[in-house]
């Protein structure tokens, strides 16, 4: 029997907590986990309307969640966040670092603060939340009624994990952090039974590059980047989270999923270069 032949929703039992999960990709995933059966912190930073009207979306579709304010840069915070979690719902099983942030500015006109802000969320966030989830996944192990690993970890990264991005030093350093911060710490889990991957989306329509889609000009640039010719939605992200968090994945770890369009095909070259 294959691990889909079951009428059992495929995360059934199992706890996930999803950063910046009240906009964008992160509110898509949070959606689509709980739709596979598992109950969702959805965590935010501010906004406390927008991720409490997450949870009553999820609630009101038959799922189970709950809000979490948490700064994902402030140890105190993500400590704090999942005491209440490991508290509340007795452990965690699927970690989804999807918190993020733009600060764009040339090179030389970048400030120190803008710099630092973006390593501390988009970097030094992904740490914190690792390191408390992989604490709690040790300390649990494997329960083999819900998953055949200890944990699950999805690192949001992005395109430009491989891609240079003129004037945004700042966001493009980050994810290419991320991408070997998510490989080491795969690495170095696996004997443990945890595994750790990562999703690097191309261009999706949410509020961080409403600019680049809003109008039909502006649409039309970007399209000329993405081989298949559409500019992705945050399901089409949430669809790749939820298999990397259930056991139809279970060997691999340490990948870089680029879901992407076809982003990184070198679009440029399509003619022949
Ligand atoms: P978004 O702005 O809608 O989502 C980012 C979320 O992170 C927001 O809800 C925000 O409140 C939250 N956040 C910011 N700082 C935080 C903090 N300190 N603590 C907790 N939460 C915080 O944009 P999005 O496009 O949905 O971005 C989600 C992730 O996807 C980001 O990591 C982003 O870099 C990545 N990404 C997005 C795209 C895209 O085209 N939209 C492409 C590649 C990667």
């Amino acid at each position: 029997m294959s691990m889909t032949d079951t009428c059992e929703p495929i995360l059934k039992g199992q706890r996930a907590l999803v950063t910046g999960a009240s906009s964008g990709i992160g509110a898509a995933i949070a959606k689509a986990l709980a739709a596979a059966g598992a109950k969702v912190v959805v965590n935010y930073a501010g906004g406390a309307d927008r991720a409490h009207a997450m949870v009553e979306k999820i609630r009101a579709a038959g799922g189970e969640a709950m809000a979490i304010r948490a700064d994902v840069s402030r140890e105190d915070e993500v400590e704090a966040m999942f005491a209440e979690m490991i508290e509340t719902w007795g452990s965690v099983d699927i970690l989804v670092n999807n918190a993020g942030l733009q600060k764009d500015a040339p090179l030389v006109e970048m400030s120190l603060a803008d710099w630092q802000k973006v390593l501390d969320i988009n970097l030094t966030g992904q740490f914190l939340c690792s390191r408390a989830a992989v604490r709690e996944f040790l300390r649990r192990g494997v329960v083999p009624e819900l998953s055949r690993v200890a944990g699950k970890i999805i690192c949001m990264s992005s395109v430009h994990d491989v891609i240079p991005w003129a004037g945004h030093a700042n966001y493009a350093a980050s994810k290419g952090g991320v991408s070997l911060l998510m490989k080491t710490m795969a690495q170095e889990l696996a004997p443990q039974r945890i595994r750790v991957n990562a999703i690097s989306p191309g261009a999706i329509k949410t509020p961080i590059n409403t600019a680049a889609w809003m109008t039909p000009e502006a649409e039309a640039e970007l399209l000329k980047l993405i081989p298949c010719r559409r500019v992705g939605e945050p399901e089409d992200i949430a669809r790749a989270t939820v298999w990397l968090a259930s056991d139809d994945s279970d060997y691999v770890t340490g990948a870089t999923l680029y879901v992407d369009g076809g982003m990184t095909l070198y679009p440029g070259f399509d003619q022949g270069g």
